[in-house]
């Protein structure tokens, strides 16, 4: 029986970054993969932008989530010699006069400068896309290249003897006082960062998940100035050679992967609004389900019955941005037992748990 301290059941982002931090810490860690199932890592955009929603919002925690993403794909890309987060300027179209109110209000808040670039005017010839009310741009956002960094990391471990190549069935996992037992494998504790499988998850499907559907593109377009993100509801992101990954559509409790095809069919509808006729031809259709939660907020914490299951879920739209700083708070109630910020703790669902 090979013996550890944590089996990490999902190849993810959250499961991934997990597995590496673990690691990097000293312990023996082992992460489960299930080769026939992407997750949503795999397919998302990977945007970090700190300026969202209609309001303009920017939250109390974006810096320290800010900080704590920077340095942690910086680590990543130092140690395999590459890069994985690529920082970009993001244009932000007007969509109505309400958007335009909001820029001005959160112009003049001290704390959004760091964060609030530059307006723009709908004659800015550098804005390859329709923009009649103008815009303006946001600073410290980016992208991480997902699929690129879950894919270095998985040769890591895989080279580490770190993997196992199989989905874990939920039912043969045993569970004892003080460890888990799986496949030859005993560890003290298991982490589910089973993405929207936790649906099935019988551990913890007392927890309000909400499945957010989603589908994108790529897209081979004609050559534009240069590789700012265009945000205007929907998202451009322009890649290398004239290709661009855009999206994306959120279809509320769909938690089937699979790209529908009326997905497609909106997002290229939007975007020709933007685009007066120039030729956009889709490459490629892709399509995940997004873990999100109906409060907004990560499911973290040890499970209430068994001590040995705890859970690292629930990042939805944002996890590039959110998952490197809960992490953090993670790793100390694993290793030093420190509680986690009660908002995101899993004992705010307690009365929900069907286990006694
Ligand atoms: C279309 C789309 C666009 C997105 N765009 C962005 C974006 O621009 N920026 C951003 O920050 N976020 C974006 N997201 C959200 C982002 O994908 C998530 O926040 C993040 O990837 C969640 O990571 P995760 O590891 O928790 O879940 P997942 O990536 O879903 O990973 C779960 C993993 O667990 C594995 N698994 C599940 N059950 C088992 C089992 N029983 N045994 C073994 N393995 C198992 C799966 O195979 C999968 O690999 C987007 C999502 C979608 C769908």
């Amino acid at each position: 029986m090979k013996e550890l301290d944590f089996l990490i059941i999902g190849q993810g982002l959250a499961g991934s970054l997990l597995a590496w931090t673990l690691h990097r810490q000293g312990f023996s860690v082992n992460i489960a993969h299930d080769p026939d199932y992407a997750g949503a890592s795999r397919v998302a955009g990977g945007m970090i932008n700190p300026i969202t929603g209609l309001r303009l919002a920017l939250a109390d925690n974006t810096s320290r989530q800010l900080a704590a993403a920077n340095s942690l794909y910086q680590q990543i890309a130092d140690f395999f010699s590459t890069t994985v987060f690529y920082p970009r300027k993001i244009a932000r179209l007007f969509k109505n006069d309400q958007e335009q109110d909001w820029y001005r209000k959160r112009a003049s808040q001290p704390r959004y400068r760091e964060y609030l670039g530059e307006p723009f005017s709908p004659a800015t010839q550098t804005i390859p896309l329709s923009h009649e009310l103008g815009g303006f741009y946001i600073r410290k956002g980016g992208y991480l290249d997902t699929c690129k960094c879950l894919d270095l990391l998985l040769q890591y471990f895989d080279n580490n003897n770190m993997t196992v190549s199989s989905a874990v069935k939920y039912n043969q996992l045993q569970v004892n006082a003080d460890s888990i037992q799986w496949q030859g494998l005993q560890a003290r504790q298991a982490i589910f960062c089973d993405g929207a499988r936790m649906l099935n998850n019988p551990w913890f499907d007392w927890l309000p998940m909400q499945a957010l559907h989603g589908d994108i593109l790529t897209l081979r377009g004609p050559a534009i100035h240069d590789d700012t993100i265009l945000n205007f509801g929907n998202w451009l992101l322009p890649l290398q050679g004239n290709t661009y990954r855009y999206g994306a559509t959120i279809h509320v409790d769909h938690a089937d992967p699979a790209p529908v095809p009326a997905g497609r069919k909106q997002l290229l509808a939007e975007l020709n609004l933007r685009t007066s006729g120039k030729p956009f031809t889709c490459l490629s259709h892709h399509a995940g389900v997004r873990p999100a939660t109906r409060d907004r907020m990560p499911f973290i914490g040890k499970h209430p019955k068994y001590d040995p299951l705890f859970i690292f879920n629930g990042f939805g739209s944002k996890g590039s941005l959110t998952i490197p700083s809960y992490l953090k708070q993670f790793t100390r109630l694993l290793c030093q037992q420190k509680p986690v910020d009660a908002e995101c703790d899993i004992s705010r669902y307690l009365e929900a748990c069907h286990f006694d």
